[in-house]
């Protein structure tokens, strides 16, 4: 059986500032230590559910945070920036099962650690059919355009709930939020022990999962912090002025939804934080 991983750092155990996720030094070795560690208890509990053959997208910040060889399972590693599927680069129907590992809080929603969707200096809040979501959820188009399951979600209690909103996954939390810049977090082995069984359990069931069910017709909604934000994402093919400061993609092909939102995500870029 085949595994599809995408993983971020913000929903791990232990991380809680930007600087144990983004930069160099001691914080980031820890942060990126940490991570590493996750992914592993995942993929050491999938192969005990059965996974044969494995393949870990790295989704996070420059997206080469890891040294591959210290990946478990012979797990083959997707990395590097410029990927036309970004977070869900290299997912087809040829996988049995999704996790996310390390996802983190919408910047919509309640105080999550590190929360943001996407880009924070972009995007304030995202509906998928009128339903707020985080990265979980619009990734999740990705997974129900190729009828693959997405079996497990980890990270904070808040992504949990925002997850679970269109996702019917297992979702571990490793972590309670206190701020965007605190947390409770579970001892790693405590959080690896939580992963590792979660994900043995599910890809033992992989083959009668639950597909994620998003409708026929998938409507993406994303609001800016400006207009000229909203005005940028009509550059992108299939996206509409929705309202001052938001624009609307809506399609049947859940794909083509996700590349669109890619596209503005990307050109929004050059444009905003400053
Ligand atoms: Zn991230």
């Amino acid at each position: 059986m085949k595994l599809y991983i995408s993983f971020d750092m913000e929903g791990i155990s232990g991380v809680v500032d930007w600087d144990q996720a983004t930069g160099a030094g001691r914080d980031y070795e820890i942060g990126v230590g940490l991570t590493l560690d996750e992914i592993n208890a995942a993929i050491d509990g999938a192969v005990a559910g059965g996974a044969t053959e494995i393949v870990v997208n790295d989704s996070h910040w420059k997206m080469r945070n890891i040294d591959p060889s210290d990946l478990h399972g012979s797990a083959s590693y997707i990395s590097g920036s410029h990927k036309p599927m970004y977070m869900m680069q290299g997912l087809d129907e040829s996988f049995d099962m999704v996790f996310f590992v390390g996802y983190h809080g919408a910047i919509s929603g309640e105080s999550s650690v590190l929360s943001h969707t996407y880009n924070p200096s972009v995007f304030y809040k995202v509906e998928l059919n009128g339903v707020e979501v985080g990265e979980s959820g619009i990734n999740a188009l990705v997974a129900s355009a190729h009828g693959v399951p997405i079996g497990l979600v980890t990270g904070d209690s808040i992504t949990k709930e925002q997850a679970k909103a269109v996702i019917p996954a297992e979702m571990v939390v490793v972590k309670e939020s206190i701020s965007r810049f605190a947390a409770y977090n579970l001892h790693p082995r405590v959080a690896h022990k939580l992963i590792y069984e979660a994900a043995a359990n599910v890809m033992a069931r992989a083959k009668s999962w639950p597909k994620v069910e998003l409708g026929e017709v998938c409507e993406l909604t994303m609001h800016f912090l400006n207009s000229d934000l909203a005005e940028l994402a009509t550059w992108i093919k299939g996206v509409s002025r929705s309202g001052l400061r938001s624009a609307t993609v809506t399609s049947q092909d859940h794909l083509s939804v996700y590349q669109a939102f890619v596209g503005v995500s990307y050109i929004t870029r050059q444009a905003g934080g400053r």
